[in-house]
């Protein structure tokens, strides 16, 4: 918490980087750190600041993060690859040590919000088709062009994208809405002109989504009605636990309930898990439920549930793979066969679509031709990103 190398308490109207930064509101954290949108006093633009945890591993693993984010920028001059892009970063003292921030574009809603808000009933193939595009484009530019694995790929990773050209808009010539303290107390200095602005954004026909509060800077936020006819774009976000695929890698990744087969049973991963987590993120999107959710249970555990449930959708592990792993001998007898979870009721993806999610059979059948390859057991047969953007699935409109 917010004590010695911990989290920086950070007040709406506090300034960073000498003045540079206007702190105005909490868009998110995790465990190391708190994200906040703050405005850029140098380019008139919102931006957003993680600011990280003091102690020494946190700052370690933000400057490995402001490493790969200088890879990932670098590649993307004209930031069009699907992938967050860092501006600055700077160290910021606080009563709790100096923390590490991160300054980078700022972005709408998560997918997860985005699932929450029609939890039950997914978003509409539509709008899967076209945010899978964007995860995509951003999955091909770090796996081909920077060999970098994300290793973290879920729906709260991956934000919206206002498809709002902001250099475009003429209306975008306001004054933002500073906040600015006064004795402790936040107090919003409310700027007509912005306010004027936000109204027009908000009445826009580019807006047809309705816009709980149509943010600032170009992002985009979500709010429960229809997003039918929208094209939604987004990017992956959250480089903290990204790798280079030459260096050497960590044994244990991903979120639990994305996390790859190989990664469980220990053989090895590469690239080809992030594809694992892009289908589970789809199957996601399109149905509200989360693909797989393990649980510990009498007599077997949480790793072995998962491995069971895979293969109730996509069918028994083959022997080569289950025995493969330095974890294997944990789950899996010497003919391939889970050692504690004998009976296994198999419900393959497409008639899982029809039967519990009310899809058409050719709706079914098309979405599962899609991801069933990409949860392949063998991580080396998965199609590739770049394999994915020319699928059938993807560029039928
Ligand atoms: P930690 O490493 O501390 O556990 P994290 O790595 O999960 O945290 P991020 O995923 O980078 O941190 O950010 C946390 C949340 O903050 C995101 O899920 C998102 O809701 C919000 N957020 C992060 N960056 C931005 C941004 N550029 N624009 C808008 N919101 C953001
Ligand atoms: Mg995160
Ligand atoms: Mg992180």
């Amino acid at each position: 918490g917010y004590r010695k190398g911990g989290y920086h308490a950070v007040r709406i109207g506090d300034r960073f980087s000498a003045g540079r930064y206007v702190a105005q509101r909490k868009l998110g954290w995790g465990n190391f750190s708190t994200v906040w949108l703050a405005y850029d006093t140098l380019s008139s633009k919102y931006v957003a600041i993680k600011i990280q945890k003091s102690a020494k591993q946190y700052a370690e693993s933000a400057l490995h993060e402001i490493d790969i984010l200088s890879s990932i920028a670098q590649g993307d001059a004209s930031n069009s690859k699907c992938v967050i892009k860092l501006l600055d970063h700077f160290k910021h003292g606080g009563p709790n040590g100096q923390h590490q921030c991160l300054v980078t574009e700022f972005l709408g809603d998560s997918l997860l919000k985005l699932i929450r808000y029609n939890r039950k009933k997914g978003i509409g193939l539509h709008q899967v088709r076209q945010l899978s595009k964007s995860v995509l484009a951003g999955l091909d530019y770090l796996h081909r062009e920077l060999g970098i694995i994300h290793t973290d790929l879920k729906p709260e990773n991956v934000l919206l994208v206002s498809t709002i050209d902001p250099t475009k808009d003429p209306t975008r010539t306001d004054v933002p809405p500073l906040l600015e303290r006064s004795e402790g107390n936040p107090v919003p200095i409310k700027v007509n002109v912005a306010e004027k602005w936000l109204k027009l954004r908000a009445n826009r026909a580019v807006a047809k989504i309705s816009l709980r509060r149509v943010s600032l800077g170009g992002a985009m936020e979500v709010d429960n009605r229809s997003l039918e006819g929208v094209d939604l774009r987004c990017k992956i976000v959250d480089f903290g636990n990204a790798v280079r695929a030459n260096e050497e890698l960590m044994e244990e990744i991903q979120t639990r309930e994305y996390r790859a087969p190989e990664v469980i049973i220990g053989s090895g991963y590469s690239f080809s898990a992030d594809m694992w987590s892009f289908a589970c993120l789809v199957f996601e999107l399109a149905t509200g439920d989360t693909l797989f959710v393990p649980k510990p249970g009498e007599g077997f555990t949480e790793d072995e549930d998962h491995l069971a449930q895979m293969m109730e959708l996509l069918g028994k592990m083959p022997k080569q793979i289950a025995i493969s792993g330095s974890r294997s001998k944990d789950y899996f007898d010497r003919h391939g066969d889970l050692k504690r979870i004998r009976r296994l009721k198999f419900w393959p993806m497409d008639k899982l679509l029809v039967e519990k999610y009310s899809f058409t059979e050719t709706d079914a059948n098309n979405l599962s031709n899609f991801l069933c390859p990409l949860l392949d057991f063998e991580p080396e047969k998965r199609p590739t990103a770049s394999q994915c953007l020319v699928h059938k699935w993807i560029t039928d409109s």
